[in-house]
């Protein structure tokens, strides 16, 4: 009777392996008894006029109200006249970071065993804006917008995450050099941020320079916050440093403390409803959101127990070069907790 209320969340099963993989999520936080009420949407067949999207209004108002919610991969329906469903959900709930832990996972071996990094991207300009036309015939035109706005917000949350996660660096990725007004802005801004966390130590890579240092020794990175572009691409060279897409979590931060957590792979068409999808990415991603509710000891143990699990090496599914299923892995982890 002293339990306490279990914390609302919103959980997005989405297309494909979607299903499967929010079944195992559901499954393990039963187990570990997670005090979590999901609160299940579906993505519609129809567009709901209201949000141009085969996502409700509803399905918004719930991740609104509950502030935190994991989302399988969505799989944008092909035809005019409704957004893809990823930016419905990033415009409506103003997602203005996209976080990425990066750590080599103990018992799967790869190039490196020491990688310990967190990319954290602007998610909501820079070359994504969307405004490229054509000026005339032969010569086209893409806008780059920065603003100081955008930029501190997104640098306030980098030092934030990396002081209360206990990091002590934070590295602003940039090509000032030649981007001199966009990403010379970025930079003044992350410089303006940097000054009230003195704790923490300030640097500026240039992109370029930042990759070859990532592939040839990544344990030298922290914390990194870079525009829109630059996250898409390192985040995923960092997501291959330690294993690929089936392993890797995200998180979107949105106004107002939202946290919308995600796995960074798509919805595999080609293993959808086989049972063979590797669900860790989605867990990986849940635990973050665990940790965004200050849930750390759920967190840890439910990590631990994947981590566990893969590295006995006894379950594993075929993208990690085993043959057991979804399901039977789901239970070796529940079997670890
Ligand atoms: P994908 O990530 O779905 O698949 C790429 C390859 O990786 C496939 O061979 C797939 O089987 C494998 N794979 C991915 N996740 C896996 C997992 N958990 N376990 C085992 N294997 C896994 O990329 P795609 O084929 O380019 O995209 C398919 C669909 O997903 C498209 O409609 C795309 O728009 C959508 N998509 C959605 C998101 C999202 O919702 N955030 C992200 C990327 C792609």
């Amino acid at each position: 009777s002293s339990a306490p209320a279990p914390i609302p969340a919103t959980l997005f099963p989405g297309d494909g392996i979607g299903p499967e993989i929010a079944e195992a999520v559901k499954q393990v936080f039963q187990a570990a008894e997670v005090p979590i009420e999901w609160e299940e949407h579906y993505v519609g067949d129809q567009i709901d006029p209201r949000t141009q999207s085969f996502l409700t209004w509803e399905s918004l108002e719930s991740v609104r109200r509950n502030k935190v919610g994991l989302k399988g991969p969505m799989a944008t329906p092909i035809g005019k006249g409704h957004r893809s469903l990823n930016l419905t959900l990033r415009k409506e709930l103003n997602l203005y970071a996209n976080v990425r832990p990066c750590y080599s996972l103990p018992g799967y071996k790869t190039r490196y065993d020491n990688v310990n990094l967190i990319t954290i991207r602007e998610n909501t300009e820079g070359e994504y804006s969307g405004l490229e036309h054509q000026v005339v015939r032969g010569v086209v035109e893409s806008l780059k917008i920065i603003t100081r706005q955008a930029s501190l917000r997104v640098a306030e949350y980098a030092f934030h995450y990396a002081k209360i996660h206990g990091r002590e660096r934070v590295s602003a990725i940039h090509k000032a050099n030649i981007m001199q007004k966009t990403d010379g802005l970025f930079l003044k801004c992350c410089r303006e941020v940097a000054e009230k966390y003195p704790e923490i130590t300030y640097e500026e890579v240039v992109i370029d320079n930042c990759c070859m240092m990532l592939v040839k020794n990544p344990a030298l990175f922290d914390v990194l916050v870079m525009p829109n572009l630059y996250g898409d691409i390192i985040s995923d060279l960092c997501a291959g440093l330690v294993g690929g897409l089936g392993l890797t979590p995200s998180c979107n931060i949105g106004e107002g403390g939202i946290a919308l957590a995600e796995a960074v792979h798509g919805s595999a068409p080609d293993i959808a409803g086989k049972n063979l999808a590797n669900p860790t990415a989605l867990l990986l991603s849940a635990v973050t959101m665990l940790r965004h509710l200050e849930l750390y000891d759920k967190a840890e143990r439910i990590q631990n127990a994947i981590l566990n699990t893969i590295a006995e090496g006894k379950y594993r599914t075929a993208d990690l070069g085993g043959s057991s299923s979804t399901t039977d892995f789901t239970k070796a982890i529940c079997g670890h907790l």
